[in-house]
């Protein structure tokens, strides 16, 4: 139990995108995330510097889930420290930091199954593949009910939030219930203006999980993300602002299952849209104008899961007619 731990969040910016990475003061000081391969020396070194904390004392790498712009610093960290930094990771994404080609793997069976241009399926490859420092064999998988001791008082605990990927945590700061859920929660989207949720039954559970039993004091999250006006908030949010914000992205997952399941029931256009494959009609009525050959593609992650998750029961529905 501790009564205030400071912790600076780190904006890691790399191209229009940021992603944020957490320092925690302690005794063995942690990082959480560590955005992009270039983080690590361009914005994570030079922001602790400003606080007068050397990168090089860093003791833990804690890694919430496994895409590229919360691991793919990791390693630049971990080699300022001399490797002495004890790297952990949820057990569901460890194969992520181990091994590149686990990336590929991901992309090919979710955005990448849409995309049918061979070049740039290649392009998406390349950047996803550079984006990582290098692999790194975690020292901890960790699970759901783990504790990570940071020295003194201060103790991380870890609850599983999947849903944003398969297998994202949270870590939970014992005595204040401060939250670093990072993209377990995505409130209305990020920059690409959609959340990206692979797994939506998940994502609900997780979401309402966080609402209803956990109910952070403060809530760290991965990306400034989009309110309900579309504006792009801020991604350290206290007080009451929790709440609303968990309850925010609940609406927006019941919005988007609601949207997704009539356009199932109606039946996908047959002939397939030039950006959005299958989905060109839900691009449409969302007013969606994001490029899917750009990444982060959040928008057929995102049709994806709710394909997955609907078809199966809409079929059924059908086949009693
Ligand atoms: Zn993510």
């Amino acid at each position: 139990m501790t009564n205030s731990v400071s912790v600076i969040p780190i904006e890691c910016k790399f191209g229009p995108i940021s992603a944020f990475a957490y320092y925690v003061d302690a005794p063995e000081p942690a990082i959480i995330d560590t955005g992009v391969n270039v983080s690590a020396l361009k914005d994570i070194e030079p922001t602790l510097a400003e606080h007068g904390i050397r990168i090089e004392d860093t003791r833990w790498i804690l890694l919430t889930h496994g895409h590229v712009d919360h691991l793919g610093g990791a390693y630049g960290v971990w080699e300022k420290t001399g490797r002495q930094a004890k790297v952990v990771i949820p057990k569901k994404e460890a194969r992520l930091l181990r091994d590149k080609n686990e990336q590929i793997v991901d992309y090919k069976s979710l955005q990448g199954k849409y995309i049918t241009d061979p070049a740039i399926q290649e392009k998406h490859i390349t950047m996803l593949t550079s984006d990582i420092g290098g692999t790194i064999e975690p020292n901890l998988e960790v699970v759901d009910g783990d504790s990570i001791h940071l020295g003194g008082d201060i103790t991380l605990k870890v609850i599983e939030t999947p849903g944003h990927s398969i297998g994202s945590v949270s870590f939970i700061l014992d005595g204040l219930d401060w939250a670093f859920a990072a993209d377990a929660v995505q409130m209305y989207g990020g920059f690409s203006g959609l959340p990206t949720i692979e797994n939506p039954t998940l994502y609900r559970k997780s979401v309402s999980r966080l609402l209803e039993e956990i109910r952070p004091t403060r809530l760290f999250l991965g990306h400034p993300f989009r309110g309900i006006n579309g504006d792009i908030q801020s991604a350290q949010i206290e007080g009451e602002q929790v709440a609303a914000v968990l309850q925010a992205s609940l609406d927006m997952d019941a919005k988007l299952r609601d949207l997704v399941k009539r356009h199932l029931t109606n039946g996908l256009p047959a002939e397939l849209h030039e950006l959005y494959g299958p989905f060109g009609s839900i691009a449409e009525e969302i007013g969606y104008t994001g490029d899917p050959r750009n990444l982060p593609c959040a928008f057929f992650v995102t049709m994806n899961g709710y394909h997955e998750e609907l078809i199966g029961s809409i079929l059924n529905e059908r086949r009693k007619i």
